[in-house]
């Protein structure tokens, strides 16, 4: 199991938004409506997930510090099929 501390990030495009496990909490109205990390395996890909919309997407706990969504995370569109876990704001995989 590897873990990657996830680092909060104005911008997933930032410079800083470039490092594996980055994340930007993304808000509409004031309302976080998901979250876009950078894949913590260092593949380089960012990924979007979208956080408790009508019973579909992740459930988040709000924190936005040291953020943990449920259930896990399997990156199935990327070639490296990263499967893990966002608990407290590190990654942890599979
Ligand atoms: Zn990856």
């Amino acid at each position: 199991m590897t873990v990657i501390h996830a680092t909060i990030v104005e911008s997933i495009d930032s410079e800083a938004g470039k490092q594996p496990g980055a994340i930007e909490l993304r808000e509409l109205d004031g309302e976080v409506k998901g979250i876009a990390f950078r894949c913590p395996c260092g593949c380089g890909y960012q990924s979007w997930l979208p956080v408790q919309r009508e019973e579909r997407g992740w459930a988040w706990d709000g924190n936005r510090d040291a953020p943990t969504l449920t259930p896990s995370i399997l990156q199935s569109g990327l070639p490296c099929k990263w499967h893990g876990y966002l608990t407290a704001g590190e990654f942890r995989s599979c």
